[in-house]
């Protein structure tokens, strides 16, 4: 991978990164404003429903950091884009489409395979 792949990496996970962490802020300042609303006890229902939507979705944005500053600590150390299962480089069009992959086609592959399911 060359410098100007890995700047690529760098800059759409820390974009992507501040974009999550922006959206939560709101979101909880949004919670907050609605709480202080909340009237009747229909009203208070649907808000439990919306909450709970939103709790899974900030569920998904949890992951998504995790993956986020993993694939950030592998840039930093110099193994970002390497295989996890067989230490071979991923191709980068791969990457650029699924940059938190950890995996070279072949592995993935080979995971995804039934038949090792079997075994
Ligand atoms: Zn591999």
């Amino acid at each position: 991978m060359n410098a100007t792949d890995l700047r690529f990496f760098k800059s759409f996970l820390l974009t992507r990164k501040s974009s999550i962490l922006n959206r939560s802020t709101e979101f909880k300042n949004e919670q907050c404003a609605e709480r202080t609303l909340i009237s009747d006890e229909a009203e208070a229902a649907s808000l439990d429903l919306s909450m709970s939507l939103s709790i899974h979705l900030h569920e998904r944005d949890r992951m998504l950091l995790f993956q986020i500053d993993r694939a950030l600590g592998k840039l930093e150390d110099g193994t970002y884009g390497q295989c996890e299962s067989c230490a071979d480089l991923i191709n980068v069009g791969r990457l650029k489409a699924s940059p938190f992959t950890t995996l070279c086609i072949a592995c993935k592959e080979e995971q995804e395979d039934p038949r090792n399911y079997l075994q």
